[in-house]
């Protein structure tokens, strides 16, 4: 591949996650010319969710991929349980979704990224440019009219009619850009290890809760990737009491892992994951696009964050793929994304901060009943657990591609 076809693309994608990956297929698939830049020499990552959510098992089918897609290896569950204060109880019924699959794929979402990208490569229109770090926008009259990137050969420049910043929470796209960033401030923080798996541990369920604190444990075959909600900057404290109480603390929460705790034996075996919630005021400026968490950084309440990314992407085709095709697109038609789009994620960080402020706060709640009424509704009245799974698993203005392929 020679340097000047490295140089000049239609369409420029800063960051190979969820909302990236899927922007870059969709337009690939409708011969955009489109190029991936990803910072990371692989998709083998920790810290990121293994949700596939119903509606975009929908969107697959809708591709044509999902039977396919189903063959990777993976977890279906079809019921969301929780473990709250000591008694396991249902929270989220997806057997009467409006969907396929009517269940939540657990994938890892590096074998996600995988599947989506080995597809992408198909097309003669899509380039995926891992270790490219973009490190700067570059502008002409304040329009945004490439990005300049660290590759291992050296800095390049991109240069595009239409960058799209899917780089994530901590994105320099849209710092670069002067985008205004509205902040909902959290008050928890996450830390994450990974604690051995052995028979009969339980299945996935969606967490142990216990008056105000949390434990999330996620089904990675032989072990267990682990969270733990923690009140926000308190992860210093913890330290000071010490390893033994940690590992306790772990352990009153779920106390089948009392034979492993002590796995947990050094502190670099636990990182410290900060949560964030905010939305850019503005998604776009001329020639640039922000999606997914760029766009709107989730926190992992709901596990959501993954779905709402890769509808942003799908809108996003929608919305731009034929006007692309024939030249640059003008920045109503780049509006017209976060008009779509803002509403959704308004509503779902709406239940987020809601979640943060009164459910998971990562301190213990003076609260001694054993079950809120709020999940004792959801025991007692079946049909109710309808309502969680169809926020949860579809999501306010679920998308449907339809933008068709070339031929
Ligand atoms: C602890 C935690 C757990 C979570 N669990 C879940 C869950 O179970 N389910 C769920 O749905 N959501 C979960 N979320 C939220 C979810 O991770 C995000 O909402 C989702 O990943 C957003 O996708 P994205 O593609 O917009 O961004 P990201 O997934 O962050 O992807 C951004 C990509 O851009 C790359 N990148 C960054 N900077 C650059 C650069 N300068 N140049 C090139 N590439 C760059 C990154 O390497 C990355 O690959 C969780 C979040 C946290 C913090």
């Amino acid at each position: 591949m020679s340097t000047s076809e490295q140089l000049q693309k239609r369409c420029v994608i800063v960051g190979g996650g969820p909302a990236g990956m899927m922007a870059g297929y969709l337009l690939a698939r409708a011969g955009v010319p489109v190029a991936v830049l990803e910072k990371h020499a692989d998709f083998f990552r920790d810290f990121r969710g293994d949700t596939i959510h119903p509606s975009t098992l929908e969107l697959m089918h809708e591709l044509g991929l999902l039977e396919e897609f189903l063959k990777q290896p993976h977890q279906e569950v079809r019921e969301l349980r929780a473990v709250v204060n000591g008694q396991a109880v249902p929270i989220g019924d997806f057997s009467k979704l409006p969907t396929r699959c009517k269940f939540i794929a657990f994938m890892p979402q590096w074998d996600f990224l995988n599947f989506l990208s080995s597809h992408a490569k198909r097309f003669p229109t899509f380039q995926l440019c891992m270790q490219t770090e973009v490190v700067d926008l570059l502008l002409a009259n304040k329009r945004v009219i490439g990005v300049r990137a660290k590759t291992p050969s050296g800095e390049l420049d991109f240069h595009a009619d239409l960058v799209i910043g899917a780089d994530g929470r901590h994105s320099i796209v849209h710092m670069r850009a002067g985008l205004n960033l509205l902040e909902f401030g959290v008050p928890v923080d996450v830390l994450w290890m990974r604690i051995s798996k052995k028979q009969p541990d339980p299945g996935q369920t969606l967490g142990f809760f216990q008056h105000g604190k949390l434990l999330v444990l996620l089904d990675r075959g032989d072990y267990w990737q682990c969270g733990f909600v923690i009140p926000k900057g308190g992860f210093d404290q913890i330290k000071t009491r010490g390893l033994p109480q940690f590992q306790n603390e772990i352990v009153s929460f779920a106390g089948f892992l009392r034979d492993r705790v002590s796995e947990l034996d050094d502190w670099s075996k636990i990182k410290l994951l900060t949560v964030q919630i905010n939305r850019l005021r503005d998604w776009c400026r001329e020639g640039l696009l922000c999606i997914g968490d760029s766009a709107h950084a989730m926190s992992p309440a709901g596990g959501v964050g993954i779905n709402l990314a890769i509808q942003d992407a799908v809108a996003t085709a929608n919305l731009l793929a034929e006007k692309l095709r024939n030249g640059p697109v003008s920045v109503d038609d780049l509006r017209q994304v976060q008009l779509r789009r803002e509403w959704p994620t308004r509503l779902i960080q709406g239940m987020q901060v809601f979640v943060h402020q009164r459910v998971v706060t990562g301190r213990a709640s003076g609260n001694k009943e054993s079950l809120p009424f709020i999940v004792r509704l959801l025991k007692w009245f079946p049909i109710l657990r309808q309502l969680p799974a169809r926020f949860i698993g579809i999501g306010p203005r679920p998308e449907h591609f339809h933008s068709p392929p070339v031929v």
